[in-house]
């Protein structure tokens, strides 16, 4: 299967490390002539949302994308990848993708727990570390989504059909489980 990871900006090696190692075939988006491979599945990195959703429509990608991700593209966001599809940003007026029924809160832990590593037990995937940097949470799932993964009793993973989001980085962690998931339980049986 080949997954593309958008490559604008932020964590997007660690993705297509992951990806690869579970044997994924991965490439990069960075302008829109890179939207003209067809794809099986698409991982939206961490990094900063407002410059990551300014640059996706400079390149002229966002409005493709958004098609693609509504007609039914897996996608897996993870910290800014969520913002990206979060309808709602409680702090902030602005959003983009806006496809995923979820409340996103940006910048959510403040500055002294800005970063943290915890574990959480992840719906159908089981125990997880879950690293946090300057990361959302999800103040509320409604309409169509679904929480998978709690900390300290805020939502920190949701899904949501072809849509999967973590607040976390599980692409730094070194265990490859969500990215597991993601291949085997969004992308495999949509092909
Ligand atoms: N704080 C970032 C934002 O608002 C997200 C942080 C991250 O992706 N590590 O986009």
């Amino acid at each position: 299967m080949r997954i593309a990871v958008l490559a604008l900006q932020g964590a997007f090696i660690e993705h297509e490390r992951m990806l690869a190692s579970l044997g994924a075939d991965v490439f990069e988006l960075r302008q829109e002539k890179d939207l003209h491979r067809p794809f099986d599945g698409l991982v939206l990195p961490g990094g900063e949302s407002t410059v990551q959703g300014k640059l996706l429509r400079e390149t002229g990608m966002f409005e493709p994308l958004r098609s693609k991700i509504e007609a039914g593209l897996p996608v897996f966001g993870t910290c800014a990848g969520l913002l990206l599809l979060a309808k709602r940003i409680e702090n902030d007026d602005r959003t983009h993708f806006a496809v995923m029924d979820v409340a996103a809160v940006r910048n959510a832990y403040g500055r002294q727990l800005g970063s943290f590593a915890a574990e959480t037990e992840f719906a159908g995937v089981g125990r997880v570390p879950a690293i946090f940097i300057r990361a959302p949470y999800i103040g509320e799932v409604f309409g169509q989504s679904q929480a998978l993964a709690l900390v300290d009793n805020r939502i920190v993973a949701a899904q949501q059909g072809n849509m999967l989001v973590t607040a976390f980085h599980p692409e730094l962690s070194g265990d490859p489980s969500v990215h597991r998931y993601f291949l085997e339980t969004l992308v495999a049986p949509s092909q």
